[in-house]
């Protein structure tokens, strides 16, 4: 390509990306169901058998892409638990895609490994886990749960006289899982990929925060691994960690902890209470692509023993190049991958400490608020609002189903539905550096608006 022709279409592409991120905020926060045909229509052709102009393919793309997404970059969106992306992760992130590097170890590119290495330094330090634990930057908080659950099913076994990367499963000891009622349900999956049964699990009962109860745990025999959560997906509440723990250690027990959102609580001196005690832990999994802001997709493991991890998960291979440095091949599950690296470490430079330990302080002060608001007018907030989830309800399962409805339909903000407690909710997660107080204000307007027209 012509330099002249590429300059244009990069600085057209950081143009209209710009462009959309300044217009998100007068568009409706979710696409109306024309945005969504025309694209539809628009995409309804064949393998083009000849070239077409890059500056047309991105013109494309913004015409009839860009109308049809999703306002999660935004500040009115509160749907799953969903961070938006600092601008200097985004910047960071297109800069990164330029560099296209092959990030699966220091020699394919050594300067990449090393914003890994200072990233996974600096999280250790800002969630305040040890500093010898290993750690791994994956594609979300599912495979962060994998690598980690990977690296207990060998420990555990090891321990047993068995080598599970070499021999299966087959014939192995078996291994009880214990997790809470309110497990996420990608542990489940992941337990289910790691050969270790969903449908063997030993859950225990919860609270009515969804907490479990250190005081039902089953009998256990043998080697077992315990799933902690910090941060429940409705609530927002921690198990109990120190009895869990103890209990844990006890019984020779591995402890997983399930933090994708909630473990950044222990960035803040004003939340860390929350998560005491999980440092005691044997490994972690968190997300970055939540609540520290980076673009997608980018989750993080981090295991207390990096042998563990790395049996679990080290591969080899002649062409494979090794260095006598940290190789992300051996403790990810992956080869091949994106500098996710370089997101988290423009996030935490831009933030320092005390950014980040605002940004989640603001939006439990956020959540606060608006819990507050909300029972003000005559609603039912259903948790105890600690972190920085709401679960409201609107008085009948039948009008809390509308009234969720209407809010989603009027484009002023989106707030996803859930079960709680076996009845109909809604909720309301604020994980966004990009959401303001007159955010928060329209949302309120809004929400009220769609219950009373039910
Ligand atoms: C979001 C979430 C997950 C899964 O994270 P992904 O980033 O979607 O893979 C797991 N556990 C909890 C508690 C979560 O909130």
């Amino acid at each position: 390509m012509d330099p002249d022709k590429r300059r244009s279409l990069l600085a057209d592409a950081a143009e209209r990306g710009t462009r959309y991120l300044e217009e998100l905020d007068a568009g409706p926060v979710y696409p109306g169901r024309s945005e969504i045909a025309r694209l539809e229509q628009a995409l309804d052709a064949p393998l083009p058998d000849d070239p077409t102009d890059a500056s047309e393919v991105l013109a494309f793309l913004d015409e009839f892409g860009s109308p049809a997404t999703v306002a999660s970059a935004g500040g009115r969106y509160f749907g799953f638990v969903t961070g938006g992306a600092l601008p200097a992760s985004v910047a960071a992130n297109w800069l990164a895609t330029a560099w296209d590097q092959s990030c699966f170890g220091f020699v394919s590119s050594p300067g990449v490994a090393l914003f890994e290495e200072t990233a996974l330094r600096w999280l250790k330090d800002c969630l305040q886990l040890p500093r010898g634990a290993e750690g791994a930057l994956v594609t979300g908080a599912t495979m962060a749960n994998f690598t980690c659950l990977a690296a207990a099913r060998h420990a555990v076994l090891e321990r047993e006289g068995w080598d599970v990367e070499d021999r299966g499963l087959f014939g192995a000891p078996e291994i009880t899982l214990v997790v809470g009622e309110e497990v996420h349900a990608t542990v489940l999956k992941v337990i289910g990929m790691l050969g270790l049964g969903k449908g063997r699990v030993k859950r225990v009962p919860v609270d009515r925060q969804g907490r479990m109860q250190a005081d039902r745990l089953p009998e256990v025999d043998g080697p077992t691994i315990v799933c902690i959560q910090a941060g429940n997906v409705n609530s927002g509440a921690f198990d109990p960690a120190e009895p869990l723990v103890s209990w844990a250690r006890q019984r020779g027990a591995w402890v997983h902890v399930d933090g994708a959102f909630g473990l950044w609580a222990r960035a803040s001196r004003e939340l860390a209470p929350l998560a005491e005690g999980l440092e005691a832990a044997d490994s972690w999994a968190t997300d970055a692509h939540k609540w520290l802001n980076v673009p997608y997709d980018c989750g993080i493991a981090f295991v207390r023993s990096p042998m563990a991890l790395s049996a679990a998960l080290s591969t080899s291979g002649a062409y494979l190049l090794r260095s006598d440095r940290r190789d992300a091949i051996d403790v990810t599950p992956e080869s091949s991958r994106r500098a996710r690296a370089v997101d988290v470490w423009a996030a935490l430079k831009s933030l320092g400490r005390s950014g980040l330990a605002e940004m989640i302080e603001r939006n439990c002060r956020q959540a606060r608020w608006l819990a507050d608001k909300l029972v003000e007018a005559g609603n039912e907030v259903m948790n105890d609002v600690v972190l920085n989830q709401i679960v409201v309800s609107f008085g009948d399962d039948e009008r809390t189903k509308k009234a969720i409805a209407a809010l989603q339909s009027s484009g002023e903000c989106w707030c996803g539905g859930t079960n709680w407690q076996g009845r109909e909710a809604m909720r309301i997660s604020l994980s966004s550096w990009a959401t303001s107080q007159a955010d928060l204000e329209r949302t309120l307007k809004a929400i009220l608006a769609a219950r009373l027209a039910q």
